[in-house]
């Protein structure tokens, strides 16, 4: 059916070529043709019919997202560098550094403060988890050893990933940056065994 309908088409472009200008001006002025609305996206393919149609519809997003007042701890990381965030107020229960960074105190909402960790950043493994499936949107190859790692002075136990060699509780390891082509993203910091 297809090659019936090309074929008809070149039949028709060709008679169209032979046919003189003057005979085409000649004909009764043909209404406009209307503008018609086109279909510009992709066609759907089609996974089953039964028993309901469903069908594979493509989508692609892009997602603005703001770092806001945290956007210094991802600095940090584009500069090898792990940053925590401090309450400044003398009075408040929590002193400690927070990582994750908080923007405001959740004990006494004051403006946290900056404080870069010295490097090297030595913790140890709290606890660990291997992660065989990944969620949607996780951008490791898996298996993945995830960590909790203690950091000394911390209020905090963040969770992070191990780049290498197999995790046990009480582990020391070291924080290490994904300076060079960095996703920008908490990623960006990672622990390396650090035995010694
Ligand atoms: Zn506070």
């Amino acid at each position: 059916m297809v090659k019936r309908k090309v074929q008809t088409k070149k039949k028709i472009q060709a008679k169209k070529k032979v046919q003189p200008k003057k005979k085409v001006q000649a004909k009764k002025p043909q209404p406009k043709k209307p503008q018609e609305i086109k279909f510009i996206g992709q066609v759907t393919k089609i996974r089953q019919t039964e028993p309901a149609t469903v069908i594979e519809w493509p989508r692609s997003l892009t997602h603005i997202h703001t770092y806001g007042l945290l956007s210094p701890f991802f600095e940090g990381l584009r500069k090898g560098e792990l940053r925590a965030t401090q309450c400044p107020n003398n009075k408040c229960s929590e002193n400690r550094l927070w990582i994750p960074p908080r923007a405001h105190c959740p004990d006494c909402h004051s403006e946290m403060i900056w404080k870069t960790l010295p490097n090297p950043v030595i913790g140890k493994i709290y606890t660990f988890t291997e992660v065989v499936y990944a969620g949607t949107g996780i951008e490791l190859s898996t298996p993945y050893w995830q960590i909790d790692v203690e950091i000394p002075g911390l209020a905090t136990i963040p969770k992070s990933y191990l780049l290498y060699g197999k995790p046990y509780i009480g582990m020391t390891v070291k924080a290490e940056f994904r300076t060079k082509k960095p996703t920008n993203t908490v990623l960006d910091y990672y622990w390396v065994p650090y035995e010694q």
